[in-house]
């Protein structure tokens, strides 16, 4: 599904230059759950933002479903992020003063589906994230877990074939965060590929790779062993 090559990102100031990502290769399938993780600094956000296409590498190619994108027009790339990607931010980044439903809803808005077909869209979403008892709720009305599970149905509504998630669980207790997770890892059951910033060593099992990084580069690539077990009705 993703290819990258070589990929380089230096950032330039008059004063200063810091290469973000040296040399990175990496690869992704379909139906990966991914775990990207490394201290801070050494490159994981920049990573993601040229895995989501908000960002471009300095060298080095990106090959997405075998389209190399460095060829895309700016509209083609936007075209491209709203068909085919979700993201999901630490912040949840849900709009305050508008219900659960009518989060879930603006992307199915931005895509111009009719009303009809976005009402049943946000229900069935809202479904799949266990929330449909709370669509008229304002996400302030929300735990965190709850929240970020809205976000995840706002990331999923138009059915994107790959989820970038950068820390999900980071403002979380653990007990949300599980829950978060759990949910993550039903979807990526279901189908979804997903690639995923976290601190949490915890959180990486439930994917079926890791790779780390420092100092802009990839210091290793992992198959964890121990995967978490799904238990029955683990979220509510
Ligand atoms: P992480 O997410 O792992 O904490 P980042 O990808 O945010 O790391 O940053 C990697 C490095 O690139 C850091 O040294 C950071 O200061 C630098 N960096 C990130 N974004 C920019 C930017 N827009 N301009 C200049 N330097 C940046
Ligand atoms: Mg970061």
């Amino acid at each position: 599904m993703i290819k990258l090559e070589q990929i380089n990102r230096v950032f330039r100031t008059s004063e200063v230059e810091t290469t973000a990502l040296h040399n990175i290769d990496l690869h992704v399938e379909q139906g990966d759950f991914l775990a990207i993780m490394g201290p801070s600094g050494c490159g994981k956000s920049t990573l993601l933002s040229i895995l989501g296409m908000l960002d471009s590498p300095t060298s080095g190619t990106y090959r997405f479903a075998d389209q190399a994108i460095e060829r895309y027009s700016e509209q083609q790339l936007a075209e491209l992020r709203k068909r085919q990607l979700g993201f999901i931010f630490q912040s949840f980044n849900l709009i305050d003063d508008l219900t659960v439903a009518q989060n879930v809803e603006l992307p199915l808005i931005y895509q111009k589906v009719a009303k009809k077909q976005r009402q049943e869209q946000v229900q069935a979403m809202l479904t799949r994230v266990n929330l449909a008892h709370r669509a008229g709720h304002l996400p302030q009305q929300l735990s965190g877990g709850q929240q970020q599970r809205v976000a995840i149905a706002r990331a999923l509504v138009c059915n994107p074939s790959l989820i970038l998630a950068d820390e999900p669980t980071g403002n979380l207790d653990s007990q949300n965060g599980e829950e978060v997770m759990q949910l993550l890892q039903q979807l990526n059951r279901d189908g979804t590929t997903i690639v995923m910033v976290t601190h949490s060593e915890q959180d990486a099992l439930y994917g079926n790779k890791t790779v780390r990084l420092l100092d802009g580069e990839i210091i290793s690539h992992e198959r964890p062993a121990a995967q978490h077990s799904m238990p029955e009705a683990a979220y509510a």
